[in-house]
């Protein structure tokens, strides 16, 4: 087993941090880096010959027996014209799902019925647009054998009603709300057709969400350049609104592509978001970035991830029109895989590498540093930037050098409030398996 190091210098102290199982060594002086690093490998080196080694990940590609996540295209076009919208929602024509086609998805999936399917809509436009259709789905489910399902829903909450509200409570729907921020940097770029903002309408609605008691995460699209992201951060934390951010990406038709160079900028405002999540975790105040904190708990845990996603395996995405693709990022037309009448196409997933593999199976990733934290991105990405998804996406790899690198040192700076146990962000029972020390 390799074991491999990257070095950090937090506040006038040396950390190098394990690739392998991220545990992280405070080393008193830099001259001692080498020589401490030396006892370390060997320390691990002889722990790992007595411990029974888990098998590699194979590489090649199994077709799984089970299909439990399918994201459903159930309304194509949306009520608003993000800028960076990866699908172009607003210029396509309105074309909703139609009962029959869901009713022939189903009869698709009938060989799975004995497992729960959790059914998402998510990433293809405004799902809610289709609400005719939606309020019917638990019970075409139900009368179709599939009575383990789940549903989780992504919506712009534009045009959330009462009644919709309602329906979701009590079909126990999880609901995800996209929204970037406060009014000025939502609306920056989540905007109507007419070019008027969407965050009040959105607000309104998230507040409707809660006056029901219905509990809802936002989806937040961070962009690089944006110059008061921290400000963003603030907002949910602010409003006690649980959420998750994830980078801004390619859209398919290039009408927009993030610039690699704004990612000083994303770097600078990472800095204050650490600084101010210093002070609220230290000051005992519960998160509602969750992302955070499962990855400032990732770090802690040593939880690897040597595997991208279970797209094109356990997942898959289906078309309007019945086409089935590996998932709603990898949803352009060429990119299909089959469809719900004649079946799954695993030559071409094979032949394209249209699923992900083991991170150590990608070349430049088996050397990387985060290989197991990012386990090699998402390979629809790689291939909207590459054509190709054996190369990783330059983009990406420097925004995720930015990000864990802040995290771990986030991670380093709250060390002692982690491990105290009083902490209401750290405080899981099973505190006492951490595997980490400085
Ligand atoms: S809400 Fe989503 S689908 Fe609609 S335009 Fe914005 S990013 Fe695209
Ligand atoms: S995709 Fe980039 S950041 Fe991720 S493991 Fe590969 S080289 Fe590293």
């Amino acid at each position: 087993m390799t074991t491999t190091y990257k070095q950090f210098n937090i506040e006038n102290s040396i950390y190098v941090f394990c690739v392998e199982d991220f545990e992280i060594f405070k080393i008193p002086q830099i001259e001692d880096v080498e020589s401490v690093l030396q006892e370390i490998k060997a320390e691990k080196e002889k722990s790992n010959s007595t411990k029974n080694k888990k098998k590699n990940l194979k590489d090649d590609f199994t077709k799984s027996k089970i299909i439990n996540t399918i994201g459903i295209d159930i309304a194509n076009s949306c009520t608003l014209n993000c800028t960076y919208c990866y699908i172009s929602a607003s210029k396509k024509p309105r074309k909703l799902l139609s009962k029959e086609k869901f009713l022939d998805i189903l009869n698709f999936l009938t060989k799975e019925k004995d497992q729960p399917i959790t059914f998402y809509f998510t990433g293809a436009g405004e799902p809610t647009l289709n609400f005719s259709l939606l309020k019917e789905l638990p019970s075409l489910c139900k009368e179709n054998g599939f009575d383990k399902c789940s549903f989780n829903l992504t919506t712009n909450g534009t045009i959330l009603t009462k009644e919709m509200i309602e329906f979701f409570k009590s079909n126990k729907f999880t609901i995800n709300i996209s929204l970037d921020g406060d009014e000025k940097i939502n609306d920056a770029s989540r905007l109507y057709h007419n070019g008027k903002g969407s965050f009040k309408d959105v607000f309104n609605n998230m507040n409707l969400l809660k006056e029901n008691n219905i509990e809802f995460s936002c989806k937040t699209t961070v962009l690089p350049d944006n110059k008061n992201l921290a400000e963003a951060f603030s907002f949910f934390e602010e409003n006690k609104i649980s959420f998750i951010f994830s980078i801004v990406t390619n859209s398919f038709d290039n009408h927009f592509s993030p610039n690699i160079e704004h990612l000083k900028n994303f770097e600078e405002q990472l800095y204050i978001i650490i600084k101010n999540y210093r002070k609220l975790i230290e000051d005992n105040h519960k998160i509602y970035a969750t992302k955070l904190i499962d990855d400032l708990k990732r770090i802690h845990y040593g939880q690897v991830n040597k595997i991208g996603c279970i797209a094109s395996r356990e997942s898959f995405f289906m078309g309007i029109d019945g086409s089935i693709f590996p998932c709603s990022y990898h949803s352009s037309e060429d990119l299909s895989v089959g469809n719900i009448y004649t079946g799954i196409d695993y030559d071409k997933i094979v032949k394209n590498n249209w699923y992900a593999k083991p991170v150590d199976n990608y070349s430049t990733c088996k050397v990387c540093w985060m290989k197991y934290l990012c386990a090699g991105s998402c390979f629809a990405i790689k291939w909207l930037e590459n054509k190709n998804t054996e190369e990783p996406s330059e983009y990406l790899c420097k925004t995720y050098n930015i990000y864990w690198s802040a995290i771990i040192k986030l991670y380093t700076q709250l060390y002692p409030v982690i491990i105290s146990g009083n902490n209401i962000n750290f405080n899981d029972k099973n505190s006492e398996n951490q595997v980490h020390y400085i």
